[in-house]
């Protein structure tokens, strides 16, 4: 399959419309029907879930609201394995056709090893996850076996020299902000996946809704540019401008998100050089607009007797102080990066970094909002 020639914009399912926002089972299926039809009603066909999404229900959503009323060969459904949660080997098998038995199909168009990261990789490689999913495409069960990664482009390029002829594509987080953020590195990890020529899909093109609710000025930029052209168009135009993107994913809940995201990419054309002049302006505002004015120079780091990840631990603050759409991804970062770091409440206290640091912050007391949120606050759910 040549995934080059594939519809260009599919849906992401992490964040359906809840009827209780306190139950994530609580799927509110008259609207999520109706978005689903929507969408396929617009020419495109891909959808994307998890085992893990709506609290481990996020399977059953889909197949209720599409696999249910649609012909199977009207749609495309991508799943993923739960890096995170299985034991074993034999552990993947009963995952798998419990996913199949979730989704109510008999195979995975695409199905993708999730949240790779250093936290999960020598698993892994242990229980031989890559083999398995390669196993799995042989069997037919998968057509097309992707990888979504979390981490730093150095373990991107590890894996992918590795395994690249059992991984098909990647999928990555991608989007104007991130592009440079030393936590995430879009653009390293692109070019990571382009040196492998592994095509690539983009979660979170618009930051978890960051990128949608920008300061008021970044809005005045694009509109005066381009009065009827949304937020969410400008983010998502500029994920899928990136070269080897054949897929961008937006996570939609209303009609209106519908209409609208489709009305772009069904002719999708790529930003202009004075639409990317004016993204370079507005990724500045936005981070003008930041809580910790970290520059990522990294002269704090070098000195510091805990290895602490500080200005990569500033860069994810910024990312949920701007928005609490992400946090959850968010956190997936933070102890994929406290592996090989000390963690933020590690810090002894000894100042060496803020003796180092040319904007001259208050380092220490920043550590303990980290702290703050990303340890005394985990969300992240867990396998019944
Ligand atoms: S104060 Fe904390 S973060 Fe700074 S160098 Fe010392 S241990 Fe590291
Ligand atoms: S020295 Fe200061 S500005 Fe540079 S990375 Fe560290 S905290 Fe950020």
């Amino acid at each position: 399959m040549d995934l080059m020639k594939e519809k260009k914009f599919g849906f992401g399912c992490m964040r359906l419309p809840l009827l209780d926002k306190e139950d994530p089972a609580s799927f509110d299926y008259d609207l999520i029907n109706k978005l689903f039809d929507n969408y396929l009603e617009n020419g495109f066909n891909y959808f994307d879930t998890a085992y893990t999404y709506h609290g481990y229900h996020g399977e059953e959503g889909v197949r209720k609201a599409l696999v249910e009323r649609h012909t199977r060969d009207s749609f495309k459904l991508a799943t993923k394995l739960p890096l995170r949660d299985f034991k074993d080997s034999e552990d993947m098998e009963k995952i798998f056709n419990e996913q199949l038995n979730n989704s109510g199909v008999d195979y995975f168009d695409f199905y993708l090893l999730h949240n790779m990261g250093s936290n999960v990789y020598s698993k892994c490689e242990k229980y031989g996850a890559f083999d398995f999913a390669a196993k799995k495409k042989e069997e037919g069960k998968i057509k097309v076996v992707g990888m979504s990664f979390h981490d730093m482009p150095e373990l991107l390029d590890e894996i992918l020299s590795k395994y690249a002829d059992k991984i098909d594509f990647v999928q990555l987080q991608i989007n104007y902000v991130d592009w440079e953020q030393p936590n995430v590195q879009s653009r390293r990890c692109l070019e990571i996946a382009n040196k492998y020529d592994k095509p690539v899909t983009v979660m979170e093109p618009c930051k978890g809704g960051t990128l949608i609710n920008v300061p008021e000025e970044a809005e005045k930029l694009m509109k005066e540019y381009n009065p009827k052209a949304s937020t969410a168009s400008w983010a998502l135009r500029f994920a899928a401008s990136q070269k080897g993107v054949f897929r961008v994913l937006s996570g939609m809940n209303t009609m209106d998100q519908v209409n609208d995201n489709t009305s772009f990419m069904a002719d999708f054309k790529p930003l202009n050089e004075e639409e990317m002049d004016i993204i370079e302006r507005v990724t500045k505002i936005i981070n003008d607009n930041t809580a910790i004015a970290c520059t990522a120079c990294e002269y704090c780091t070098h000195g510091c007797p805990k290895n602490i990840a500080i200005p990569k631990y500033f860069a994810l603050y910024n990312s949920i102080m701007r928005t609490t759409g992400s946090f959850l991804s968010q956190m997936v970062y933070y102890n994929n990066i406290a592996i090989k770091n000390g963690k933020a409440s590690e810090c002894i206290g000894c100042k060496q970094c803020e003796k180092a640091c040319p904007q001259h912050l208050p380092i220490t007391t920043y550590l303990k909002d980290v702290t703050e949120k990303f340890e005394k606050n985990s969300i992240i759910p867990t396998r019944k």
